[in-house]
């Protein structure tokens, strides 16, 4: 009873500082919530796409970052060895939109002239790779993006991950923060284009990300806020098979041997 009474005045102080965070199982209400002075910002990684197989998805990323760390590892070194396995793949693999409506909605949004950027944990050198996968499935932020032209963000405007002490890039309507927070980050790109819109709508599967943008704008005085928890990857995240993982990353190590390749083309 007293966490129910306690659930509903955190609700009712977010309804009256006009910022909200709630789950969503349908890209497409985004659409319902955006108008002309909108900015809708959208995650990439299991909110616009992922993996057509299992391996380089979110889950096996988290997946292996767990695994090493059971063992002893330090998350750090876990992570500094597995973010380049993981750029390999990414290098290689084809992506999904996380639902076939994903593309028609951000279109739909450009068409109405209607402000999107992207903002991602991804890092600056995935940068050229990721536009090219939104491309492949008919996802260009360039159309509507409130600023045109490409820039760093200064190492000294963030608060940087100490392992990596990476600046974040905006690249073709596109915010990619590495390790940066992304509320931090977002504040930033206010600050540094001059733009501010009126009200802010955040797609993204992680809560943590909804809740720094949130708390950032907050500290801003900015609550005209939704923070959409994008929940339709959640069911593949829980069945994650690791061992269908492990095959597939055996084979992407696999060469060929030369008598192997001499078979194949010799069929
Ligand atoms: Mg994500």
């Amino acid at each position: 009873m007293k966490l129910r009474m306690l659930f509903n005045l955190i609700l009712s102080c977010s309804v009256f500082l006009g910022a909200e965070i709630r789950e969503c199982n349908d890209v497409a209400e985004v659409l319902t919530l955006a108008d002309s002075e909108t900015l809708v910002i959208f995650d990439i990684d299991n909110t616009l796409i992922e993996p057509t197989q299992v391996l380089g998805s979110d889950q096996w990323f988290n997946y292996m970052l767990q695994n090493r760390q059971n063992n002893g590892q330090a998350y750090e070194s876990a992570l500094k060895e597995i973010i380049p396995l993981w750029m390999q793949i990414q290098q290689v693999t084809e992506v999904k939109t996380c639902e076939t409506s994903t593309t028609f909605v951000v279109e739909e949004l450009q068409r109405k002239g209607i402000h999107t950027i992207g903002l991602t944990s991804r890092s600056i050198p995935m940068a050229y790779r990721t536009i090219d996968q939104l491309k492949s499935v008919g996802i260009e932020f360039t159309k509507t993006a409130p600023h045109v032209h490409d820039f760093w963000v200064p190492l000294d405007q963030l608060q940087v991950f100490k392992a990596y002490n990476e600046p974040a890039y905006y690249l073709k309507g596109i915010l990619f923060s590495g390790c940066n927070d992304k509320g931090e980050l977002l504040l930033q790109f206010f600050k540094l284009t001059g733009y501010l819109p009126s009200k802010v709508i955040f797609l993204d599967d992680k809560q943590n990300h909804l809740v720094a943008v949130e708390k950032k704008l907050r500290l801003k005085e900015f609550t005209n806020f939704t923070g959409l928890r994008y929940n339709v990857c959640d069911e593949q995240v829980k069945n994650f098979d690791c061992s269908i993982a492990d095959i597939q990353l055996n084979y992407l190590k696999k060469i060929l041997s030369d008598e192997h390749a001499r078979a194949l083309l010799s069929r």
